[in-house]
C-alpha cells in the first residue's frame, strides 16, 4: 500500500541529477507520481535507462508511474558567430538569413524559411528567450532586415521566437517524429507536443499516435491561446508550459492565461499541469522562496490536476527535497477549508450526457453522505475522468484491467490508479471494489462507498451505473 494523502500530482523531470535507481525510487517515495523524459535533451540511450529504471522502481514499489515524452518540436534557432557572440545595441541594423556562413554584428543564419514567409515588417524577432527583440523593417523569402528594440548579447545557437505570427510548421520535427517512434516503441504513457499553434496540430498528432499514448499540448504561443476550447477538446490534457509563454507574451500575461488554460480544462474535465520555475530556486538551495511556495499554492487552489518540476529535479542540487516540499505544500493547501470552498465554487455543471448525470450525481452523493471512496471501474480512463472532472470530496479508486490507463492516470488530480482484474459481473465488481478500497487504505468496514463503471463492461465512454455500498 502507498497511496498519496493528496489528491494534486507532481511531475518531475528526470536529468542527470536524477537518474540511478536509488533516486527515482526516492523521488517517487518523496511524491513524484509521474516522471518526464525530456527529448530536448540526453541521448535515445540515456531515456531508455531511465524508463527501464523507472519500471523496475514501479514494480519494487506496486504502484504504477506515469511516464510523459516531451518531445523538442519546432525550437527556431540562429547559426553560429565567427567570434561565438556579438552584442547588438539600440537601433543597430540586423539581418538574418539563409547563407550558411559564421554570424558577425551585422548578420547571422536563420535557417528558417518557414519564419520568412511568416513574418511582415513591424513583426518582432525575439532571441535567446526574449532577451534580445528586434523589429523587421523588410523581409523576403530568405531574409529579414531589423532593427534592434531590446539590446544585448546573441551567441551560437541560441533560440529565435516570432510571437506575433503562426508559422506554418507542423508540431513536429523530424527529430520529433525519430523520438516518437523510437519512445512509443518503448510504452510510454503520454506525449507533450510543444509549441502547439492550432487545433490541426493535434490532429496530425493524433494521426501518428492513435491510441498509443494520451496527448498532452503544450501552450506556450500566443497563438494557441485563440483556440484554446478546440485544442482542450482535442488533446488529452494541457500544459501550461510558462518558461516560452513568457517569452513569447509579456510575463504579467502568463497569469491570466494560467487561470484561463486552468478553468477550461476544468470545465472540459481534461487534466492541467502548471510548468516551469515552480520553486526554481531549490536547484541551489534546499529551500524555496515564500513566492515560489505560494506559487504552487495557487496553482492548487486554482484546480490544476498535476505540478511540475524541470531542472529542480533534473539537474538541481535538491531534487529529493523540492519534491518533498511540493508534496508538503499540496497537502497544507488542500486541507484548508478555504481550498474546498474555491474547488466547489469553480465546480461546472455536468453536461448533458448520461456519464455526466452519473458524475454529477457522484458530487452530490459525495457532499450529503460523506463515503470513504468513490471506486471507478476503467477500463479506457474515461470514467475516472469524469468522476474527476466533478472534484468529489472523496478520493478515487480507478481500479483498471489495463496497466496503460492506470499508468496514465497517474496525472489525474484526485485518481488512486489501480491495476485489476478483468471484471464482467457487477456484483463481483462490488465485491472485488470494496476489498480493494480495505487493503489500499481508503475504507475500512463499515464505511460507505460509491461505486461508478459503464455497462457493458469494456466499452469507453459508457458510465451509467451508479451503486453505494457499504464495506464488509
Ligand atoms: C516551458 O517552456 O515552460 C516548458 C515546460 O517547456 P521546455 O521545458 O521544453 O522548454
Amino acid at each position: 500500500m502507498n497511496r498519496r494523502q493528496r489528491n494534486a500530482k507532481i511531475i518531475a523531470t528526470l536529468g542527470p541529477a536524477s537518474s540511478s535507481k536509488e533516486k527515482i525510487k526516492e523521488l517517487f517515495l518523496a511524491g513524484a507520481d509521474v516522471f518526464r523524459l525530456n527529448f530536448s535533451h540526453g541521448t535515445h540511450a540515456d531515456h531508455t535507462e531511465r524508463l527501464n529504471t523507472i519500471r523496475e522502481v514501479e514494480k519494487e514499489v506496486g504502484r504504477p508511474i506515469g511516464v510523459l515524452l516531451d518531445l523538442q518540436g519546432p525550437k527556431l534557432r540562429v547559426g553560429t558567430f565567427a567570434e561565438g557572440k556579438i552584442h547588438l545595441n539600440v537601433g543597430d541594423k540586423f539581418r538574418f538569413d539563409m547563407q550558411d556562413i559564421p554570424g558577425d554584428k551585422t548578420r547571422v543564419m536563420l535557417k528558417h524559411p518557414e519564419i520568412f514567409a511568416a513574418i511582415k515588417p513591424g513583426t518582432n524577432l525575439l532571441v535567446d528567450d526574449g532577451k534580445v527583440r528586434v523589429r523587421v523593417d523588410a523581409c523576403g523569402r530568405d531574409f529579414a532586415e531589423t532593427t534592434v528594440v531590446v539590446p544585448g548579447a546573441i551567441s551560437d545557437r541560441k533560440g529565435v521566437n516570432v510571437p506575433d505570427a503562426v508559422l506554418p510548421i507542423s508540431p513536429l520535427t523530424p527529430k520529433d517524429l525519430k523520438d516518437l517512434d523510437y519512445a512509443l516503441g518503448l510504452g510510454i504513457d503520454w506525449v507533450a507536443l510543444s509549441f502547439v499553434q492550432r487545433p490541426e496540430d493535434i490532429i496530425e498528432a493524433r494521426e501518428i499516435i492513435g491510441d498509443r499514448a494520451w496527448i498532452m499540448a503544450k501552450l506556450e504561443k500566443p497563438m494557441a491561446m485563440d483556440h484554446l476550447e478546440e485544442i482542450t477538446r482535442l488533446c488529452d490534457g494541457i500544459m501550461v508550459a510558462r518558461g516560452d509563454l513568457g517569452v513569447e507574451m509579456p510575463p504579467e500575461y502568463v497569469p491570466e492565461m494560467q487561470r484561463r488554460m486552468v478553468s477550461t480544462c476544468r470545465r472540459l474535465g481534461k487534466p492541467v499541469v502548471i510548468a516551469t520555475q515552480m520553486l526554481e530556486s531549490m536547484i541551489n538551495s534546499p529551500v524555496p522562496t515564500r513566492a515560489e511556495a505560494s506559487d504552487v499554492a495557487t496553482a492548487i487552489y486554482e484546480g490544476s490536476d498535476t505540478v511540475m518540476l524541470s531542472a529542480e529535479s533534473a539537474s538541481g542540487n535538491f531534487p529529493v527535497e523540492a519534491i518533498a516540499m511540493m508534496d508538503r505544500i499540496i497537502k497544507r493547501v488542500e486541507q484548508d477549508p478555504v481550498y474546498q470552498k474555491n474547488v466547489d465554487a469553480a465546480r461546472t455543471p455536468p453536461e448533458a450526457t448520461v456519464p455526466d448525470a452519473v458524475c454529477g450525481a457522484l458530487g452530490e452523493i459525495t457532499g450529503l453522505i460523506r463515503p470513504a471512496a468513490t471506486i471507478t471501474y476503467t477500463s479506457s480512463g474515461f470514467t475516472a475522468l469524469r468522476a474527476a472532472r466533478e472534484r468529489p470530496s472523496t478520493p478515487i479508486l480507478g481500479l483498471t484491467p489495463s496497466i496503460q490507463t492506470a499508468r496514465r492516470l497517474t496525472f489525474c488530480w484526485g485518481v488512486h490508479p489501480l491495476p485489476f482484474q478483468e471484471i464482467d459481473r457487477v456484483q463481483q465488481m462490488v465485491e472485488l471494489g470494496c476489498s480493494a478500497a480495505k487493503t489500499e487504505g481508503f475504507a475500512k468496514q463499515g464505511d460507505n462507498v460509491v461505486i461508478i463503471a459503464g455497462l457493458p463492461f469494456g466499452q469507453s465512454g459508457t458510465t451509467n451505473l451508479l451503486h453505494i455500498a457499504k464495506v464488509d
